[in-house]
């Protein structure tokens, strides 16, 4: 009776194995488990216009929720989807999550907009644009409520990067390089592209008001995206002497956490109305 008992050992060793491998899967292949069970949710950072205070819209920025209830923040897997080709079906989540949680606000206000980021891969395949129509289609959503940003990774392939703008800005998106003076590109480089607006990132931002070699950049950024036609969006704006600066340079729009984090939809509509009834009251 020996015998039988070893082999129900070595099945349950074997059981127990193949259970402790399932669940440690690699992280390539957690992603790709998200991304067939559609574990991605959206939160919505409110965009300020300086100059009223208002409201215009949100940029839509992903989470990972896991199933254990964690959320997992873009950085840490962004990155991956993108070497792995996983963040095409990542965008079209977030897609049809924004449509979805959205499309009343959005149709009810035609002053709303919502900011959806493309990844390097998005913008050289081109593909997306015809997932965002096929969303839009019939949802009563305007092309020009939904805006685009790509960080210069997405621009660095010139001729692929110049189509999908230009068909993006035909279907009547606005189209905005994010995170600008962090890489390499420069706002000449720039110019070869038929851009709406610039974001200066965070960096840039911090060193307001501080007296370092960086922070005599960011009215030089700011004085040739405006001379460039650009609209001037700033990032990461944590302090009130930040957005006076910035309004007073005529900066157009803000985001931070002066204002609020990023916030699930719900959240997110209350935020909006509230900015709006106080500014009618205030004006
Ligand atoms: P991003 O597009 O530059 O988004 C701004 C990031 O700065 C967000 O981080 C936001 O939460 C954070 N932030 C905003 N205001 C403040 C502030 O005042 N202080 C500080 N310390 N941080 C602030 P988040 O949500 O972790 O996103 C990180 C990056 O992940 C994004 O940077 C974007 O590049 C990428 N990402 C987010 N969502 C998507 C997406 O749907 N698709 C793709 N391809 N990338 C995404
Ligand atoms: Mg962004
Ligand atoms: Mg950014
Ligand atoms: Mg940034």
């Amino acid at each position: 009776w020996l015998l039988p008992l070893g082999a129900l050992m070595a099945a349950l060793i074997v059981a127990v194995v193949a259970w402790g491998l399932r669940r440690r899967l690699s992280p390539l292949g957690e992603l790709k488990m998200a991304v067939a069970r559609r574990e991605f949710v959206v939160h919505y950072q409110p965009l300020i216009e300086l100059a009223t205070g208002r409201c215009i819209g949100a940029e839509a920025l992903v989470r990972w929720r896991r199933p254990d209830g964690s959320m997992v923040r873009p950085d840490l897997f962004i990155p991956l989807a993108e070497d792995s080709g996983l963040v095409l079906p990542i965008t079209d989540q977030v897609i049809a999550e924004v449509v979805r949680e959205m499309r009343a606000a959005l149709v009810s206000d035609r002053d709303l907009h919502i900011a959806i980021n493309l990844s390097a891969q998005d913008i050289r395949s081109g593909r997306v644009l015809a997932v965002l129509a096929q969303a839009l289609q019939g949802s009563g959503i305007a092309p020009q409520q939904i805006w685009l940003e790509a960080t210069e990774r997405g621009f660095m392939d010139a001729d692929a990067a110049r189509a999908t703008i230009n068909r993006a800005r035909a279907a009547g998106h606005a189209v905005a390089i994010d995170d600008f003076g962090t890489g390499y590109s420069s706002l000449s480089y720039l110019q070869g592209f038929a851009l709406d607006a610039l974001k200066i990132d965070k960096s840039f931002i911090d060193t307001i008001g501080a007296e370092t070699v960086t922070s005599s950049v960011t009215p030089h950024i700011i004085d040739m995206a405006q001379a460039l036609g650009l609209q001037v969006v700033a990032e990461g704006v944590e302090t009130q002497a930040q957005a006076d600066y910035l309004r007073e340079r005529g900066v157009q729009f803000a985001q931070g956490w002066l204002f609020a984090k990023a916030l699930p939809a719900a959240e997110f509509l209350a935020f909006a109305r509230s900015r709006q009834a106080k500014t009618q009251a205030g004006t």
